[in-house]
């Protein structure tokens, strides 16, 4: 899962950025309203949230987020606004916004309000993806093959939740590197890869079907 970041002041973002790698996120930080309207307009399959700042440099926050709308981009938008700006709630919420947190907020506060809007009813996520003989929850994080549990890292864990959340369709190096790794990201090319052979090898442990295929010179596909 991807996030958007949208904030100003650069040791929140830093250290939410951090956290949020911790619990298996991907994070694009930008500190500026204008541009971050131009990333999300330009990339909006990217993204599976947006954490917005109310108050911004470039364009504010419910600016933002009244334009995306407008534009028709549905990703869920979680705004955080400072303790003096709570009076705009509806405001907020009118504005396009699915929710907000007041500052200074607890960061489980945080990751609650992001599992939440990320299983929204109107998404339609079940709590369990199942694909062929494999299941995975996203909230537990936890994988089974024929019933038998799969310790994956986070990277595995989030390339077999995009591949499930795409069954028997080819998924293109490039999409998993947007997905999945951070815009800042300038590590070895075949990155992608590298953690795909090792979450294959995982999952076809003690199977002699493989359910990974790769297409070559485009990417793979998870079949059921
Ligand atoms: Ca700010």
């Amino acid at each position: 899962m991807k996030i958007l970041l949208v904030e100003d002041e650069q040791k929140l973002a830093a250290a939410l950025s951090r956290g949020l790698n911790l619990e298996g996120y991907t994070v694009d930080v930008i500190p500026d309203g204008k541009k971050a309207l131009t990333r999300i307009s330009l990339h909006r399959s990217d993204y599976d949230l947006i954490i917005l700042d109310l108050m911004l440099p470039g364009m504010d926050g419910y600016e933002i987020c009244k334009q995306v709308r407008e534009m028709n981009i549905t990703i869920p938008i979680l705004i955080l606004t400072a303790r003096n700006e709570t009076d705009t709630k509806v405001q907020l919420l009118t504005s396009g916004a699915d929710d907000y947190l007041v500052k200074p907020f607890s960061f489980a506060e945080l990751v609650a309000r992001i599992r939440a809007l990320l299983r929204r009813p109107s998404e339609k996520l079940p709590e369990t993806l199942k694909v062929g003989d494999l299941e995975l929850n996203p909230t537990e994080r936890r994988v089974l093959r024929e019933g038998k549990e799969i310790p994956l890292t986070l990277k595995e864990f989030g390339l077999l939740e995009y591949f499930m959340r795409h069954p028997n369709q080819v998924v293109n190096r490039e999409d998993l590197l947007n997905h999945l790794w951070d815009l800042n990201y300038v590590g070895f090319s075949n990155v992608v890869d590298v953690h795909v052979k090792n979450l294959r090898r995982k999952l076809d442990e003690g199977n002699s079907k493989s359910v990974l295929e790769t297409v070559r010179g485009i990417g793979y596909r998870l079949s059921d």
